[in-house]
């Protein structure tokens, strides 16, 4: 797996590399493979995702309101696995350690899932577009049950950016889903 830090001076760029290299340990032991070959820390998340899916179209503004959400990771399909894209609004003083373990274990929960699920049926366009919005639904409500529990049982200390964070998602979940 790759890591490509694209913020922050030489020092920083190593303290975040050492951060996330707990994402490493985690996929080595992961089966099915993750197939997971980069991690990225965007300095423009998203032209970064834009360029990597060919589209001009991804933004990561969502809500009713401009600023109300703002996407902070996803995954990229690449040749031959998957990428994690990560926006440098991860590595200001919004979030620390805590909720930036639990953006990326949400990341890692959407490739388990993307491998896991069967595809869906084509034949009737009705339950297609049941079926896509219900995995939907389900694919971010068992991300964040995964990421929940790991991130509580990880961090024996809770910091006060986690213990405000399940508020903030509830009110960001209230106006929009990623
Ligand atoms: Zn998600």
């Amino acid at each position: 797996m790759e890591f490509i830090i694209e913020i922050g001076d030489e020092n920083q760029k190593q303290l975040i590399e050492q951060e996330l290299k707990y994402v490493e340990a985690i996929t080595e032991t992961c089966s099915p493979d993750l197939n997971l070959r980069q991690l990225i820390v965007a300095s423009n998340f998203e032209a970064k995702i834009n360029a990597m899916e060919g589209v001009e179209t991804y933004k990561a503004e969502r809500g009713i309101n401009p600023g109300d959400v703002l996407v902070a990771a996803k995954i990229v399909k690449v040749d031959d696995g998957f990428a994690i894209i990560l926006s440098p609004h991860l590595f200001t003083d919004m979030h620390d350690i805590q909720t930036r373990c639990f953006v990326v274990l949400h990341e890692l929960s959407h490739i388990v899932n993307r491998l896991l699920f069967p595809p869906i049926p084509n034949d009737s366009m009705i339950s297609y577009q049941y079926l896509y919005h219900l995995y939907g639904m389900y694919d971010e409500y068992t991300s964040d049950r995964f990421a929940y529990n790991l991130v509580e049982d990880s961090f024996s200390s809770k910091s006060s950016h986690w213990n405000s964070y399940p508020n903030k998602q509830c009110q960001w979940g209230l106006s929009s889903h990623h």
